[in-house]
């Protein structure tokens, strides 16, 4: 019998990622609005791509006795989509990340393929062909050799993060790893392509970034090189329906299976020898076995849970330690396009003296042929900078930006959106990125359970969970 197993759910975090997404396509049954008291085997925290692989996981090994608790009145978590400008785009995950190797294939993508996601090859190394400055199109001769720099730093401290790992070296920042080559980014461009070869990927500056645990990114090296990007009407999020279907009863496309309870904002957690009692903010009350936590770092980082007894101290040390990361894209839509629309130029670079500032630009002409949409992604303080003010103020920033790298004459963007997942009190930011200082023993801790039945359910788990991507672990 257990306790708690808060940690099985930090677990459930690293499937996390792979995961992937989720929209409301599949709709869902009514919101759980009635207090209730009820008693079961298991509860799993969050109907994300965790708790939900989690669910699966049980359903596998025979636990069918469990309730999800939601606090939102959907299923997806961080895999979420948008109406905009006539369409849908995805306002978090939007890639399946690591595709194509010669090992074994990433089960997102076998999601993907079985319900048919639309998706689209992502070439990244355009955006090294297609630099813009304040004076705009920068000729690529003039960039080159800053281009070819960047990408040697980037290959050796490719190889160096390899050499600490098997030479079980103590880890080091990605920054120290460039100023073991020498790569000290200082211009423009220098700073552009610094971003996108690692904030663009972690959301964090590679000042802050552990060496050995994010590059190469595990996701590619377990699963492939190649990313695709989502756009499909029903959103990423449908990627979970095969889940779901295998052990939830459904009405068609809407699950109708009363494990499943939405609305359910946990807020206590109390955890014995013999047990868990979960309350929810509506004055409902669930007793199980154990539960499993599959709420973000984030939200573990925040007061929204209480726990009883308080997580000891090695776990909430770690679960500080990590870094809940913000990544914001900001979607545009204009009347006319007057960005490059030929192959190869998806991609678009904008390197200015303030590192990071509306950097990465990416025109959605395959996703959306008949529209002209695009989007420019920030991170860390510029996410927080711009999730703080107007759309009209960002509107403006943007505005200026892209006048800058193309010109003048431009149309004024008719529609600008980008969601705040910062604000929102079930994510508290984008996706955990692993900081420099927390070792592979601590991360363990961070998965671990607290009793004997909890490193069970971790385990079993862990065995669904392994392919999601270990360096976004919320
Ligand atoms: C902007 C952005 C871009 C991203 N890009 C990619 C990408 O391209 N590719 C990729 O693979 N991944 C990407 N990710 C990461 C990916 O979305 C997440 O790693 C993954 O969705 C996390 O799933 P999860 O189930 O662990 O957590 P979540 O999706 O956060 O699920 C946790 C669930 O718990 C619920 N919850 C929280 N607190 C409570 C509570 N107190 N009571 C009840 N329920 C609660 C939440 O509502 C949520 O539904 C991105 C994320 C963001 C935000």
């Amino acid at each position: 019998m257990c306790r708690l197993s808060t940690l099985s759910a930090n677990m459930a975090r690293l499937s996390s990622l792979v995961a992937a997404a989720f929209v409301s396509v599949v709709s869902l049954m009514a919101l759980q609005a009635a207090a209730e008291m009820i008693t079961t085997d298991v509860i799993i925290i969050g109907a994300g791509a965790s708790g939900i692989t989690a669910a699966k996981t049980l359903a596998d090994q025979g636990v069918t006795d469990f309730v999800m608790l939601e606090a939102t009145d959907r299923v997806g978590g961080r895999v979420r989509n948008a109406d905009f400008a006539g369409g849908k785009v995805e306002l978090g995950a939007n890639w399946v990340e690591g595709v194509n190797g010669p090992g074994p294939v990433n089960p997102v993508w076998t999601l993907a393929q079985e319900v048919n996601l639309r998706s689209f090859y992502s070439f990244f190394d355009n955006g090294t062909s297609n630099i813009y400055d304040e004076r705009g199109f920068v000729p690529i001769e003039e960039a080159a050799s800053t281009v070819e720099a960047a990408d040697k730093a980037f290959e050796f401290v490719g190889e160096l993060s390899k050499n600490l790992t098997e030479g079980n070296i103590e880890d080091i920042s990605q920054q120290t790893g460039q100023r073991f080559f020498g790569f000290y980014p200082k211009t423009a461009i220098e700073m552009a392509l610094d971003w996108w070869y690692y904030d663009f990927t972690t959301a964090e500056p590679p000042r802050a970034s552990s060496l050995k645990n994010t590059v190469p990114l595990p996701t590619e090296e377990i699963f492939g090189p190649d990313h695709y990007f989502v756009a499909d009407p029903r959103g990423y999020a449908v990627v979970f329906q095969p889940l779901l279907k295998s052990y939830l009863k459904m009405d068609g496309e809407t699950v109708v299976d009363s494990r499943l309870k939405l609305g359910k904002v946990v807020n206590k957690i109390e955890y014995t020898d013999t047990g868990v009692v979960v309350s929810t903010a509506d004055g409902s009350v669930y007793k199980a076995k154990a539960a499993i936590v599959t709420a973000s770092i984030g939200v573990l980082q925040s007061n929204l849970i209480n726990f009883s007894p308080g997580l000891p101290f090695w776990k909430m040390s770690v679960i500080y330690q990590f870094d809940m990361a913000v990544y914001t894209k900001i979607f545009l839509s204009f009347p006319s396009k007057f960005w490059p629309t030929h192959p190869g130029s998806e991609f678009m670079l904008y390197a200015d003296e303030s590192r990071g500032y509306y950097t990465i630009w990416q025109s959605l002409d395959k996703q959306f042929p008949d529209k002209s949409l695009i989007f420019v992604t920030v991170t860390d303080e510029q996410s927080k900078r711009v999730n703080q003010q107007s759309f009209n103020d960002t509107l403006g920033e943007v505005m200026v930006v892209l006048r800058k790298m193309f010109g003048e004459n431009i149309p004024m963007a008719d529609e600008i959106y980008y969601y705040d997942w910062q604000s929102d009190p079930y994510a508290k930011g984008s996706y955990s990125n692993w900081p420099i200082g927390v070792s592979t023993f601590e991360f363990k801790q961070l998965q671990a359970g607290t009793c004997r039945t909890c490193l069970f359910l971790w385990r079993t788990h862990k065995r669904t969970l392994q392919w999601l991507s270990p360096w976004r672990v919320a």
